[in-house]
């Protein structure tokens, strides 16, 4: 039996519930991995080191880079992110589906290099209510967080470009939504 790997791709402004419905997928899935990024940004303390991201200095960053070593990188909030090609290729001949978290423009990169993939993209309800959501979460400095309600504003213009588009009025549907997209994917 020949076993082929689907990569998910989800995209969306940061506050707009994007990670709380990737753990939900992966949490269904649990043949699914999750493709580990890099990144120079500082390590939450909720987060581990080789299960949300790798997190490495902009030296290292950069070498990868010279190396050829990302998929796709971007430079945002000063802060550099990259999908590593050997974890997705690794994935993929091993026959397993793997799910990214990733910025609009990364999305779209990956789809070239893997034009099989399915790009969803998580939208807010409203850039008001994403605003509210962020200051809440209270996770970055009032720069950044300027700087991100900036991006998402960015971000939302590439909606259209996404495979599928659900939108997270309500988190339960939400989720529902993309279960469904992944059902129908993988049958
Ligand atoms: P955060 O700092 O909140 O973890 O992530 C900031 C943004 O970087 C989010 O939009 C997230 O999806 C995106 N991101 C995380 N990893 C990557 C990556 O490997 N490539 C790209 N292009 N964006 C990434």
């Amino acid at each position: 039996m020949i076993i082929k790997a689907k990569l998910f791709v989800f995209s969306a402004p940061s506050g707009s519930g994007k990670t709380t419905i990737v753990r939900d997928v992966l949490k269904n899935y649990t043949q699914f991995a999750f493709s580990v990024s890099a990144t120079t940004r500082k390590r939450r303390s909720v987060e581990k080191e080789g299960i949300d991201y790798f997190f490495i200095s902009e030296e290292e960053f950069k070498k990868k880079i010279y190396s050829g070593e990302f998929v796709e990188w971007e430079k945002f909030y000063d802060y550099y992110y990259g999908t590593l090609k050997s974890f997705v290729d690794g994935n993929i001949q091993k026959g397993i589906s793997t799910v990214f978290e990733v910025d609009v423009k990364g999305a779209l990169k990956i789809k070239e290099a893997y034009p099989n993939s399915v790009l969803i993209f998580i939208a807010p309800p409203s850039i008001d209510e994403l605003k509210e959501r962020l200051i809440k979460r209270n996770t970055e400095t009032d720069e950044d967080l300027i700087k991100r309600i900036h991006r998402a504003e960015m971000e939302l213009s590439f909606k259209d470009k996404f495979d599928y588009v659900v939108s997270n009025i309500n988190l339960e549907l939400a989720k529902k939504e993309v279960k469904e997209i992944i059902e129908k994917e993988i049958s």
